[in-house]
């Protein structure tokens, strides 16, 4: 999968997703990064990218041009229009199954704004989808970004080492994962389950799954609402 990401600051976005997993899915191949910088596409001469609003108000708007133009690069080298989120807290929030719908594009193009936002007649001219990772305001999209790409990379074939471990973690049916446990066996007076040391594995997951709606149920009742109106019929 192709990740395109279109930014004023590609230092921010490079050091923040080449090392441990994604630098090594990139390694791999199973992803690419393909990081722009809206600043090299300006046709101002002294470089501006942003401006102020019409209609006054606090801060910059990022211009309409430098997006629209780097977008277009991205476009010419694909050889069509991808999907293209922009990040932004006006946006549908983010969640794991749009991780994994997203996960299904061959290249995706993310957008981050920065300063007050962005000029709306280059949104309304490029983007596809409008996402929010949460219900508060960051300085810019770059961390929103990288937020999503690591979220969506963890579901493309072959990102993760074990192919399981992605459907047994949180949000797979609406469920939150299990506690875990590895060694020692005791830890300041505190004993492993017994459970998980039998070596029965279906007791083993009965378990898991006990504790998994149990949890669910005290943290996140919304969710645990989900799961019982999801839950496949036995
Ligand atoms: N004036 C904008 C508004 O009220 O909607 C907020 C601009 S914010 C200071 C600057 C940039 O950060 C946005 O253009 C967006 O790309 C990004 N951003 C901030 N909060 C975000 C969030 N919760 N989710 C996604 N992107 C966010």
């Amino acid at each position: 999968m192709n990740f395109h990401i279109l930014t004023l600051f590609p230092d921010m976005v490079r050091d923040g997703l080449h090392t441990s997993i994604l630098g090594r899915a990139v390694e791999n191949g199973h992803i690419r990064m393909n990081v722009v910088n809206i600043r090299d596409y300006t046709l101002d001469k002294h470089k501006k990218v942003d401006d102020y609003p019409y209609g006054g108000g606090a801060g910059m708007l990022m211009q309409a041009q430098p997006i629209y133009d780097a977008y277009i690069s991205v476009c010419d080298s694909i050889q069509k229009k991808p999907r293209t989120v922009y990040v932004t807290p006006q946006g549908r929030v983010f969640n794991q199954s749009m991780a994994a719908e997203f996960a299904k594009e061959d290249d995706l193009v993310i957008l981050c704004g920065h300063y007050e936002g962005v000029d709306e007649r280059v949104l309304e001219e490029i983007v596809t989808d409008y996402v929010s990772i949460g219900d508060y305001v960051l300085t810019g999209g770059e961390l929103p970004a990288m937020v999503m790409v690591d979220a969506i990379s963890r579901m493309v074939p072959g990102v993760l080492s074990n192919e399981d471990s992605g459907v047994t973690e949180s949000f797979y049916d609406n469920l939150l994962e299990y506690p875990q446990y590895s060694r020692p066996e005791v830890w300041h007076d505190k004993k492993v389950p017994e459970v998980l040391l039998s070596g029965h594995h279906k007791k083993i997951e009965e378990w898991r799954l006990e504790q998994s709606m149990k949890r669910t149920m005290e943290r996140r009742p919304d969710l645990y609402e989900k799961y019982l109106a999801n839950k496949p019929q036995v």
